[in-house]
């Protein structure tokens, strides 16, 4: 069932609100369950370290970034490495994920982002797309949109961005 009372809020969804600074306004499914308050809440928290990365200047560094995305650890766990004169920064792949789903639930033809997959060599999303426009094109404005929020928001130049098409919506 869909019911918007009993269907726990999606990844996506949580982090649109999230972003959207909407985190107090609980739907009345989150107000009846525990587990997508606790998952918003989280969501919330992490939202303020992307906040204050948001705050800062960004400008090109000169000559060739520094930045490079580490080795990863496992699987599931992959640090952005960011040296700088004076220290090093470090962004964990949860926060790299926020930052890619939140720069393209907007994207036209995009209805769901299942997961985000941060990972040294790929980011691997897994989505429905809406099959009124080309999956190609859809996909294309995807890995633009995320690309240059991580740019913008970490200073990186992202790996490929795989995107699985796992589910097609015929709906307008
Ligand atoms: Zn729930």
């Amino acid at each position: 069932m869909d019911d918007e009372t009993t269907r726990h809020d999606q990844y996506d969804e949580l982090v649109e609100q999230v972003a959207e600074r909407r985190a107090h306004e609980l739907t009345a499914h989150q107000r009846s369950c525990a587990a997508c308050r606790a998952r918003l809440a989280d969501l919330a928290d992490l939202w303020h370290g992307v906040d204050a990365v948001g705050a800062e200047d960004v400008e090109t560094p000169a000559g060739l970034p520094d930045r490079v995305i580490s080795r990863p650890h496992g699987r599931n766990h992959v640090d952005v490495v960011i040296d700088e004169i004076g220290g090093r920064t470090t962004v964990s792949s949860t926060v790299l994920s926020l930052i890619a789903t939140s720069a393209i639930v907007h994207v036209p033809g995009l209805v769901r982002v299942h997961s985000v997959d941060v990972r040294a060599d790929a980011f691997a999303l897994a989505v429905t797309l809406n099959l009124q426009r080309p999956l190609h094109d859809v996909a294309d404005a995807i890995r633009a949109a995320a690309a240059a929020e991580l740019w913008r928001l970490t200073g990186i130049v992202p790996p490929p961005l795989d995107i699985h098409v796992r589910a097609v919506d015929t709906a307008n």
